[in-house]
């Protein structure tokens, strides 16, 4: 797979899995490990590319595992969402699909085992004792008055955990490392703890689920897992999982290295957070093209390269940042200037009646498709006596440096002819309805034949040809730059986050467009055919991004 940006990049990580790739610890086996509750967003996405392009430049593999140790009620339509969103960003992870659940059995084996070699306990605390015993950062904990409890009695308090003769909170059992630890994780960190509920995997077979800082090292062992990536939250948890590694008979010896987790500005990156949006109905869905998710960038007409680009223009590092927004869209921006067909399209229509020219005359003008691409050729655009151009593309009264129509003002219609407004009809109530204009039949094609110089070129479509649209216009759903302390979203909210035009007007080679193609509409923009409401009658259109490139500015100014 080649994206814009070519070449395998270099990086703390890579160096770390070159160096152990050449002390033989490969082939190099990465692993992406969800939770399936939520879809995917773009931060994921960083996850995604950085363990399967790692695995991919290594000649290893990389397992999907569904982190499902937390038992929930809903997770088919996520599990599949998760599949669909990986597969569509282009990876594959061949048959190494796993479950955390799959490994239930073998945990509470290597669970018991801790326990007959005295290095796990069950501990009878409460929630708040076992809060109250840990310390905190500047002073050690206590140990458990339970921390030495006869193996055997362990061993059977965990085994009726297990079968459910205990109410949640009763008992936990728990790694016996060290209470002094100046790491707080380290201090008899959790294993398991009693939860009466069902599990959508394993049914009514467990009362107790293990922790992810004990499930974690054992899955990722257990499929052979060499290198461990997870973000720098886990710096700490590190210590817990090398210890479970080192202290437990497991067929593999994995590492865990922790990386920067993906912030962007303007975006929430939480799945708690972003299921609000959606359970509320901020959002419609969790595909909403104003959403982060990888349903709702495809909806809104990102590409997987763009959004693999994106990931690696922003590379991995161990520094938290906030990446701006515009580099998200530089990217997307960036290929399809190379890819869209350029087109034109009216979102806010005002007729514009062309009096010199025949009522009855149609001819076809040649349009360049892409400029940026010669491969993409031409197509014909209808032209006739009655047009639509944007309405803001007029003015009554223009200051001195406007250059689009005004009364007596001369423009050129892209592709056609060069025009002048003579007349302007209004309403009732003043609004203009319609331009009366006239043309120069000899500037076919926009240039004047007499080389005189006309600035402003406006976009058009035929009124008798165009195709009726919906253009729906996004911008943040947040105008915060930095969302990380986020408390209130409703103060936060950009009510202006979506605009739609449905009086919008489309040139009539977009008659066959499909779901999901993408077009350059001169001067306002790139958009996408609508995935869910588009219908071949009535077309409907998500604005991707705009056309012009804030981030060349956002760079200088850093
Ligand atoms: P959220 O906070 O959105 O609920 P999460 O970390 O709980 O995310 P998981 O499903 O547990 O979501 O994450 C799966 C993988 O994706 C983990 O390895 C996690 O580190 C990674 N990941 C999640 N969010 C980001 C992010 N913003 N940047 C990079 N990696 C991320
Ligand atoms: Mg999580």
């Amino acid at each position: 797979m080649t994206d814009a940006d070519g070449a395998a990049p270099t990086d703390f990580i890579r160096s770390r899995v070159q160096k152990d790739v050449a002390e033989g610890r490969g082939p190099v086996v990465t692993r992406f490990p969800p939770e399936p509750n939520g879809f995917l967003h773009i931060g994921h996405c960083k996850a995604i590319v950085l363990n399967f392009s790692i695995a991919q430049e290594f000649g290893g593999r990389c397992h999907l595992r569904f982190d499902d140790t937390n038992p929930l009620k809903e997770e088919t339509r996520y599990v599949e969402s998760i599949r669909e969103d990986i597969r569509w960003l282009g990876y594959d992870w061949g048959n190494h699909e796993y479950r955390a659940s799959d490994y239930f059995e073998k945990l509470y084996e290597l669970a018991q085992l801790l326990v007959r070699k005295g290095k796990a306990y069950v501990c009878s605390l409460s929630e708040a004792e076992i809060r109250e015993y840990r310390g905190t950062v500047t002073e050690p904990g206590k140990n458990s008055p339970y921390r030495d409890r006869p193996a055997d009695e362990s061993i059977d308090l965990l085994e009726r955990m297990k079968r459910g003769e205990f109410s949640e909170g009763a008992h936990t059992l728990r790694a016996k490392i060290d209470m002094a630890s100046p790491n707080m994780k380290m201090r008899d960190p959790l294993m398991y703890r009693i939860r009466r509920v069902r599990h959508h995997e394993t049914g009514d077979r467990w009362n107790i689920y293990p922790m992810y800082d004990f499930a974690h090292p054992v899955s990722d062992a257990l499929e052979g897992v060499t290198h461990s990536f997870c973000t720098l939250e886990f710096e700490n948890n590190r210590e817990v999982y090398d210890w479970f590694v080192a202290n437990l008979p497991l067929p593999a010896e994995p590492r865990q290295i922790e990386f920067a987790r993906l912030n962007l500005a303007h975006t929430l990156m939480s799945k708690r957070k972003l299921l609000e949006l959606v359970q509320r109905g901020v959002v419609d869905g969790w595909d909403d093209p104003r959403m982060p998710t990888v349903s709702a960038l495809r909806r809104r007409g990102y590409t997987p390269s763009s959004i693999r680009s994106f990931v690696k223009r922003v590379g991995v590092a161990r520094a938290d940042n906030l990446v701006e927004h515009e580099l998200l869209e530089f990217s997307v921006r960036e290929e399809l200037n190379r890819t869209a067909p350029r087109v034109m399209a009216v979102l806010d229509p005002i007729r514009l009646v062309i009096e010199d020219y025949p009522q009855d005359r149609e001819e076809m003008l040649s349009a360049i498709n892409n400029p940026e691409d010669p491969e993409a050729g031409e197509r014909q655009v209808p032209f006739c006596r009655e047009l639509f151009i944007e309405r803001d593309d007029f003015m009554d009264d223009p200051p001195k440096k406007w250059f689009r129509l005004a009364p007596g003002r001369e423009v050129r219609l892209k592709h056609a002819y060069l025009v002048t407004c003579k007349e302007v009809i209004r309403d009732g109530e003043g609004r203009v309805t319609e331009l009366r204009c006239t043309h120069d039949p000899e500037s076919r094609g926009g240039e004047a034949p007499d080389g005189r110089k006309v600035k402003g070129t406006l976009h058009w479509v035929s009124a008798r040809h165009a195709l009726p649209a919906t253009v729906r216009l996004y911008d943040h759903l947040f105008m915060e730059r930095d969302l990380s302390a986020l408390e209130d979203v409703d103060t936060a909210l950009n009510p202006d986050s979506k605009t739609v035009r449905d009086q919008a007007r489309v040139e009539a080679s977009l008659a066959d467009a499909v779901s999901g193609d993408s077009f350059q509409f001169l001067r306002l923009g790139y958009f996408c055919v609508d995935s869910k409401d588009s219908r071949p009658e009535h077309l409907v259109f998500n604005r991707t991004v705009g056309l012009k490139d804030t981030w060349a500015k956002v760079k200088n100014r850093a």
